[in-house]
């Protein structure tokens, strides 16, 4: 009851001080900006640190897809931050004679930030970058699983960022309830669907638009490709963005590939030459796979992998380690679609690979499951591209590689359906956070008498 107190203290804080207008400030957003980014040149090592002992990541993959990642983003956010910020025109028809309009980007006010463990920095300071460009006023709550990310979070934002607007909250479930309960402006979410629902029917209570970044099963298509070189290049990518991200603890990670009965026995020979040559004979030993989060979804994975129909299709790995929380690069082949393996989302080091008579059976098999967040196609046939583009449906789709549509600022990042509503990074995440409110401006020389009564026919035929 106190910590609600407390919450509700800090949160009309924060609505005060927005109302300053303080916030709206172009050198108040970019002096953020910049704090922003000296946080990550100030604290590059910590955040390495901190990473290592939540998830095991070694720091190249660390810069790579946090800290390096973050730092493009809050340049380019510094770069146009003034552009986004400028009215647009807009034409209006001639009905509205001698009238201009214009659209005005508009802070929300006081918006919450709830984020994910699995890449703790870049998911909870890439909706911060839009966030305060667009100039609000900002509860962060991380997440729980990843503590020492969190707390250096926490510990650090109050001194790079302006305290009177921006807060770090730690906690889990029990702090996003009583978060829930507040009244914010946005609430931006990354996480479960299952708790995506929750955080919907939460803003039900005080209409709170919401952006829910969530996951599912994303698809790989891996086409029969007749080179050597584009089975290589093929290969690769799938294995550094399934095993080399975050031990496949991603939502855009590879779910599962697609892939023609006749080629599987080719794709599998390959996929192990690849694990062997990035991650070496042993993987646990290189420290270059990332460690599972926690017992709690290692033991989840632990039970997908002891299915015994799932275990009878191991064909590369298998291997667990629970005082490590280390799970070997694990290629399957068939395992039951019925199984949980097969029904949920992997969000591990499993890759299985389902196999079809034809590589167009793919777009079938896709449609009958929910709308991935991404889905991944690797082919030279164009016909089977376009197929791909026109009959399907998801948050986005790669030809020829996996995972790399998250690091352009030009491209919006989100989901369709159940794996998301609403968009981010780049000026999105601008856009996401600001109300584009409608100004338009008239003259009082002179107007069109036939929108007065009365109504004659006249009027009708002009
Ligand atoms: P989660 O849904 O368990 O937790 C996400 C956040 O919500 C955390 O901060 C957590 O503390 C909070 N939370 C949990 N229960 C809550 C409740 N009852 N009320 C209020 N807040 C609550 O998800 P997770 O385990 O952190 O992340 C894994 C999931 O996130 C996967 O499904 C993955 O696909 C998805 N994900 C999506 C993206 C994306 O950008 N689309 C990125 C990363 C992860």
């Amino acid at each position: 009851m106190e910590s609600v107190q407390i919450m509700e203290g800090e949160l009309k804080n924060l609505r005060e001080y927005f109302r300053t207008g303080k916030t709206k400030d172009a050198a108040w957003r970019q002096s953020q900006l910049e704090g922003l980014l000296l946080f990550l040149k100030e604290k590059e090592n910590e955040i390495y640190e901190a990473l290592r002992i939540d998830l095991g990541k070694h720091p190249v993959e660390a810069y790579r897809d946090e800290v390096g990642t973050l730092v493009k983003s809050t340049l380019f956010a510094l770069e146009n931050l003034k552009e986004w910020m400028s009215g647009k025109k807009a034409k209006l028809p001639v009905i509205a004679l001698l009238t201009s309009a214009e659209l005005v980007a508009q802070p929300l006010g006081l918006v919450l930030i709830l984020s994910s463990w699995n890449f703790p920095f870049g998911l909870s300071l890439e909706p911060l970058i839009g966030a305060i460009a667009a100039g609000n006023t900002v509860v962060l709550k991380p997440s729980e699983l990843a503590p020492a990310c969190s707390r250096l979070l926490s510990n650090c934002m109050p001194t790079y960022l302006d305290n009177k607007a921006v807060k770090v909250i730690q906690g889990g479930p029990d702090v996003g309830q009583q978060l829930l309960q507040q009244k914010w402006d946005k609430i931006f979410f990354t996480g479960s669907q299952e708790v995506g629902r929750i955080i919907m029917s939460a803003a039900v209570k005080h209409l709170t638009p919401v952006v829910l970044e969530m996951g599912g099963k994303c698809p790989a298509v891996v086409d029969s490709l007749p080179s050597s070189w584009d089975r290589e290049v093929t290969v690769n990518r799938i294995i550094v963005s399934k095993y080399g991200a975050c031990a496949g603890q991603a939502c855009i990670a590879i779910d599962y590939v697609l892939a023609e009965k006749r080629f599987a026995s080719t794709l599998v020979e390959l996929m192990k030459i690849m694990i062997k040559k990035m991650f070496g004979e042993n993987p646990r030993d290189s420290n270059t796979v990332a460690r599972i989060v926690n017992i709690k979804h290692f033991m989840r994975l632990k039970n997908l992998l002891n299915d015994f129909e799932v275990q009878n299709s191991v064909v590369y790995g298998g291997a667990m380690d629970e005082e490590n929380l280390f799970v070997e690069p694990t290629i399957l082949v068939d395992p039951p679609l019925d199984s949980a393996m097969m029904t949920e989302e992997i969000f591990g080091p499993v890759l299985p690979i389902i196999t079809l008579e034809r590589i167009e059976d793919s777009i079938d098999f896709i449609n009958s499951r929910p709308n991935p967040l991404a889905i991944y196609a690797f082919t030279n046939d164009e016909s089977l591209r376009r197929r791909i583009i026109s009959e399907t449906s998801s948050g986005s789709l790669v030809f020829n590689d996996a995972v790399i549509q998250y690091i352009a600022d030009s491209l919006p990042f989100g989901g369709i359906g159940e794996s998301g509503i609403g968009k981010y990074h780049g000026k999105f995440s601008f856009d996401t956070f600001s109300h584009y409110k409608v100004v338009a401006r008239r003259s009082f020389l002179t107007d069109f008498w036939y929108r007065f009564p009365p109504w004659n026919a006249n009027k009708l035929t002009l």
